[in-house]
Formats: C-alpha cells, sequence, structure tokens
C-alpha cells in the first residue's frame, strides 16, 4: 500500500460483495480478475499476465512453466525475500547463490563465473525496486541459452532503460503482498509473452482448469496443478491500486532525484551505484566500514540490509539447515545439493556490501522540505 488506500478500493470491493461476486470463473472473460490481468500486461509491456494468491506462487509457476525439476541448478541472487530461492527448492531443483555487486543486484560477473552445464534457469531479483544489470544479464543468459526468470516482486512498475521489470526475462514474478508497491493485501502475478509459458503457468495455478471454459483456449495437455487462484476481491482492489501507481512510481523517482542531488552537490557520501540512475526509486548510501554504517543507521533510523532479516541469506533457515517437511522430497542433501552453500562462504561479498549499506530512500510523498531537512540532518551527523 506504498502509495495509499482508500474510498476506490472500498467502493470497489463493495460492488463485488453486493454483487456476489467474488471468485475467478465467476465473472468470466469480462470480470475484474480478466480485466486486471490486460492492465497488468499492458503496464508490463508483455503479452501476459495471470493473477496468483501471491509471489511465491508466481515463482513457483514460472519454475513450473519453465520446466524446472528435481537436480537442475538454478542461479539466484543472494540478496532477496527468501521466496527466490524457496521455488526452485519446492519443485526439487537446487539453487545456488549468485554474488550482488555494488549496485546491490545480481553481478553479472559472477553469475557467468558459476554457470555450469546442469544450470537451467537463473532468477534475478530486482530488490526495493533497484534493476539488476539486465542488458549484461540477458546478454549472458542468452550466449548459454538459459531462461531468466525476473523476481519482480519488489519493483512492480520499475523501469530499466525506459522498459518495465519484468518485461525482459522468459517469465517474471509480482507481488501484491502488504509491503509491496501496489498491494491487494496478498497477491501476485506471472509475467510473460510466451503463450506456452503462459499455458503451463496457468495449468499449474488451478488444479480444476480442465474445467474452465477459457477464452484463451490452452494449447497444451493438461497436468497437474494446485491451487493459487486469485479472488476477484484482490484484482477489484488491484484494479484501483494500479491507478496509483505510475503517478506513484514518477513522484517517488522525482524525490530520489532531488535527495540524490542534494547528496551529490554537497559530497561526502558514497551513493550506491544503480543501473539506471534516472528512473531510480531507490537511495542507498555505502561506507566504508560496518562500524560506520552502524552508526549511521541508528542515529538516522535507516536500515542497515543486513538487519533485513530473511532478506540476509544466512537467516534463510530452511536453507541453511537444509530442511524439507520430508527428507526424500528435499533437494538439499541429495549429494549434489550437498555441494551448495548456503553459509557465510556461499555469498561473502554480498554479506560485507550488506553490512556497509544503508537504505535512505525517502517516500514518494515527502515535499521539497522534508527532503532538505532529512539530508542536513545526514551532514550534521555523518555516522
Ligand atoms: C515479497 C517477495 C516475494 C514473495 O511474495 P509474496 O507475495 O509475499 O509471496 C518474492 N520475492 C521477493 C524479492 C519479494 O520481495
Amino acid at each position: 500500500m506504498r502509495f495509499g488506500i482508500g474510498q476506490p478500493e472500498i467502493d470497489a470491493v463493495a460492488d463485488c460483495i453486493r454483487k456476489g461476486e467474488l471468485a475467478r470463473f465467476q465473472v468470466g472473460a469480462n470480470g475484474r480478475i480478466a480485466r486486471c490481468e490486460k492492465e497488468l500486461a499492458a503496464m508490463s509491456g508483455t503479452k501476459y499476465a495471470l493473477l496468483v494468491n501471491s509471489g511465491t506462487s508466481a515463482l513457483i509457476c514460472g519454475m513450473v512453466a519453465l520446466g524446472i525439476g528435481p537436480g537442475d541448478d538454478v542461479l539466484v541472487s543472494s540478496y532477496t525475500w527468501i521466496s527466490s530461492p524457496l521455488a526452485p527448492m519446492l519443485v526439487g531443483a537446487i539453487p545456488r547463490l549468485v554474488e550482488m555487486d555494488d549496485t546491490l543486484t545480481m553481478d553479472p560477473d559472477d553469475l557467468e563465473a558459476k554457470i555450469r552445464p546442469d544450470t537451467k534457469a537463473i532468477i534475478c531479483v530486482h530488490m526495493m525496486n533497484m534493476p539488476c544489470d539486465m542488458d549484461r544479464i540477458m546478454a549472458i543468459a542468452n550466449r548459454h541459452g538459459i531462461p531468466v526468470l525476473e523476481d519482480a516482486c519488489q519493483a512492480v512498475g520499475g523501469l530499466y532503460k525506459g522498459r518495465r521489470l519484468g518485461s525482459f526475462g522468459k517469465i517474471s514474478a509480482y507481488s501484491f503482498n502488504n509491503y509491496k508497491n501496489i498491494s491487494c493485501g496478498e497477491g501476485g502475478a506471472v509475467i510473460t509473452d510466451d503463450e506456452e509459458l503462459y499455458d503451463r503457468a496457468r495449468l499449474y495455478h488451478d488444479a480444476g482448469t480442465f474445467v474452465q471454459n477459457y477464452e484463451h483456449a490452452v494449447q497444451i495437455p493438461f497436468f497437474a496443478g494446485q491451487d493459487y487462484r486469485a479472488s476477484e476481491i484482490q484484482a477489484a482492489i488491484l484494479l484501483e491500486q494500479l491507478k496509483r501507481l505510475d503517478p506513484g512510481m514518477e513522484k517517488w523517482r522525482d524525490r530520489v532525484r532531488l535527495m540524490r542531488g542534494l547528496i551529490e552537490k554537497r559530497g561526502g557520501f558514497h551513493i550506491a551505484r544503480h543501473n539506471d540512475p534516472d528512473s531510480a526509486c531507490a537511495l542507498l548510501l555505502q561506507f566504508d566500514t560496518e562500524a560506520e554504517a552502524d552508526a549511521f543507521s541508528q542515529k538516522h533510523h535507516c536500515l542497515r540490509l543486513i538487519n533485513s532479516g530473511r532478506h540476509v541469506f544466512t537467516n534463510w533457515a530452511p536453507l541453511t539447515e537444509r530442511r524439507a517437511y520430508r527428507d526424500d522430497v528435499n533437494p538439499l542433501i541429495t549429494p549434489k545439493g550437498l555441494l551448495a552453500k548456503y553459509d557465510e562462504s556461499a555469498a561473502p561479498r554480498t554479506l560485507d556490501l550488506m553490512r556497509r549499506t544503508c537504505d535512505v530512500t525517502p517516500t514518494w510523498s515527502m515535499t521539497d522540505e522534508q527532503v532538505a531537512a532529512r539530508v542536513d540532518a545526514f551532514y550534521a551527523s555523518p555516522c
């Protein structure tokens, strides 16, 4: 709910309830879900969007669509929410961590160095709306013939060189949980240009698909699926939230530009490199030492990335402790899985950068005066 929630969402939900229209397929091609999917695809600049019940479900659908399964090697950004490595693990594959570079996104050099013959997918993550270096990542992936799944859960509406995040990879995941750019409480979407991948995601997201009368017929044989369906209520909220997205993101970019300009003019702080500074919705400061970053974060009540809980890979207990609900569905304790590392040695540079980096991104709604006052405070007490 970054850009607010209010009367339009209340009215939209009331309309669902008044009409008794709560479920997918109750309403069909003119329903809120169908409209929301069209708008999401249009916003993303892709052909297809599939609304699901969470970003995690969207990632799992992405893995299934790409045909990822037992024993496959999947390279994953080392700075992300735990769902990104869990998605391959849950389909039997083995996630392997790729270091970040000073942009706090996947390091293309480390990605290329880690590719092996059994690498079947790359999950790159645009954390906090910070785009990965998609030019280099796509070039590397294409050279090796490996599909990219963009985890754009934290970057819905974000841009990289004028194009939407989520439109670069073969398939992408969005999240609409409570902390994301736009939200319906819980929700997610699968984004793709590829009809077959879309069909596969659609079959997997709905175990009962074969009885539904889709406007777009599925061209592939039915296979066993889950139930990750979203409801009309979620779509009703999202349709209103989508109206807030671009105006909100534009204001936010402007706030970030203002703060960055003020800091650059005065100098002295090291602003984290960004892969597309002109459209940045994030501003982070990097310090020489962990102690300086810690002092700064405490003085200015901002997040030092290493303190962000399950966004730090050493806190991913199901991976670090190699635990699934049963050993025989646990890819991490197979001979190959045991070779993958999730302790500090898996991505030491990522941990070092996270210890030395503070998030000072202004909110989208700050006034010029508030931004200037915040910057003044940084200089009054730099660390
Ligand atoms: C939020 C998030 C997810 C998962 O989304 P949910 O909707 O909470 O399941 C996945 N990846 C990243 C990077 C996220 O931030």
